[in-house]
């Protein structure tokens, strides 16, 4: 697909050329952060790496560095795969479904905190319950040490982490829980600005699943706080950063839990773990469009749905299609270039017009320019897509598409905590053994 005049570029003729386009039209995400993930963007990429999940390696050895976990968190943040399709696939290589259950468990967790973010939008930015630590919001710290960007500490551990994340855009799980608790914890910041600098970074860089997990690990949003010690660390991480560490003799988390926990939280009651009632779900309207389909339309592409099997483009083929990048978001949130490279990767295998700027104007514009009479896109639940549906909306009717859903759930849906939750839902994702799923 070549490019339209106002449009930018589609034609690269390897990585570097896209790399160097991307640092030359986006020269702020490259003082951000310059470096480029080895990882790759689009649904080649995704599928190739959906074909490599092994769910009883997975199963066994998740928790460790070097377990086989299945690195898709990017394509499934940005529906480059949906959660039912890697669900599907999933079933399909297990000879009994509970073989398959860690693994959708934890797809559970994106799905649980899409839901949560539908329920809170702009919310999920703030505490959502008091601290378990006996500390007030008010005594952390507002900015983020220089020392934790940097990976300067001196703990090899926490600037192993530091540096793995902002040169791949990529950490484990256990990692980003130790990081995140090293920095709400053991340094007392502010989670907020931790999760600020994950989304800067990560390739998965998700407002929900990052920010709600910040909130776990802080106790915000659990029912208390995470903490680690060097013991639980070099069961999961190996003796490599310990061995390496300048600071192995002094380690500051070279104790029990419970004399961390005196040092940590020397104010902590016990008491401090309140419920504060459910989180409403909010209706999903899976499977239907929003508005009628009138005459020509065009479909918006956002970053919820960047799949050439995306329910809107499958429902409108060969309809114009247009994705903005929205300067004003990628500014806000200090978007790295490895973030751009990946969703520009994504985009190339998509039919669409690319272009950037006030992303209701340059989509209206596409539009009035095609003829359009409505316009298609797929569900998102992120306010920024409510504010631009509005806006669109005031000149033409948006059809919002939803892609099939992951679980199916009662409407009286409790999401103050993932138990309640999966408790559910499980039975419509993981069928009993021996029974064949209806999908
Ligand atoms: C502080 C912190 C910040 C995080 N920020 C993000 C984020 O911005 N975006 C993001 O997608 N995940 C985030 N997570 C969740 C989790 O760490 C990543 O989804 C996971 O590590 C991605 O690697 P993977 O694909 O190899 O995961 P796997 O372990 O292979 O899991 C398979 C898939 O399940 C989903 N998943 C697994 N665990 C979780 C979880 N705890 N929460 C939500 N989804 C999960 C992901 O889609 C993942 O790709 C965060 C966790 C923490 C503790």
């Amino acid at each position: 697909m070549t490019s339209p005049a106002g449009a930018m570029t589609r034609d690269f003729a390897d990585r570097n050329m896209l790399v160097a386009y991307v640092r030359q039209e986006f020269p702020a995400s490259e003082s951000v952060d310059g470096h480029v993930a080895g990882q790759r963007g689009g649904r080649k990429a995704a599928l190739a790496a959906l074909a490599l999940v092994d769910p009883a390696a997975y199963a066994r050895t998740r928790n460790h560095l070097d377990g086989s976990v299945t690195r898709l968190s990017p394509y499934v943040r940005h529906g480059v795969l949906t959660l039912a399709e890697v669900r599907d696939a999933v079933l399909g290589t297990v000879r009994d479904p509970h073989e398959a259950a860690r693994l959708l468990t934890e797809l559970g967790w994106r799905d649980y905190f899409q839901r949560a973010y539908a329920a809170l939008g702009d919310g999920i930015w703030r505490d959502q319950e008091p601290n378990k630590t006996g500390w007030r919001a008010e005594e952390y710290a507002g900015q983020l040490p220089d020392d934790i960007a940097q990976g300067t500490t001196g703990l090899a551990c926490i600037d192993g982490f530091s540096a793995e994340l902002r040169a791949t855009g990529y950490l484990h799980n256990h990692a980003r829980m130790w990081l995140a608790a090293y920095i709400v914890h053991f340094r007392r910041v502010r989670w907020q600005s931790g999760a600020r600098w994950f989304l800067t970074h990560l390739l998965d860089g998700d407002p929900a699943s990052n920010n709600l997990s910040w909130q776990w690990v802080a106790s915000t949003f659990s029912h208390k706080p995470y903490i680690f010690n060097r013991a639980n660390l070099e069961k999961y991480a190996g003796s490599a950063y310990c061995q390496s560490c300048p600071l192995r003799a002094g380690c500051p988390l070279d104790a029990s839990y419970e004399a961390l926990a005196a040092r940590l939280f020397p104010r902590m009651s016990g008491g401090e773990a309140v419920d504060s009632g459910p989180l409403p779900a909010v209706d999903g309207e899976h499977g239907t469009a929003t508005a009628q389909v009138h005459g020509q339309t065009i479909v918006w592409v956002h970053g919820d749905m960047l799949s050439p099997q995306s329910v809107a483009l499958q429902a409108q083929p060969g309809a114009p299609a247009i994705w903005v990048w929205d300067d004003e978001l990628l500014a806000a949130q200090r978007i790295s270039l490895k973030r751009i490279v990946f969703l520009y990767e994504c985009l190339l295998e998509l039919p669409v017009v690319i272009r950037r700027g006030d992303v209701a104007a340059e989509v209206l514009d596409f539009a009035r320019a095609a003829g359009a009479r409505t316009i298609v896109t797929a569900a998102s639940p992120s306010p920024r897509f409510a504010t631009i549906r509005r806006l669109l909306e005031q000149e033409m009717p948006v059809a919002v598409l939803h892609e099939s859903p992951f679980a199916t759930a009662p409407r009286a849906l409790d999401l103050r905590r993932f138990s309640r939750y999966w408790r559910k839902v499980e039975r419509s994702v993981l069928p009993q053994s021996g029974a064949r799923r209806d999908v």
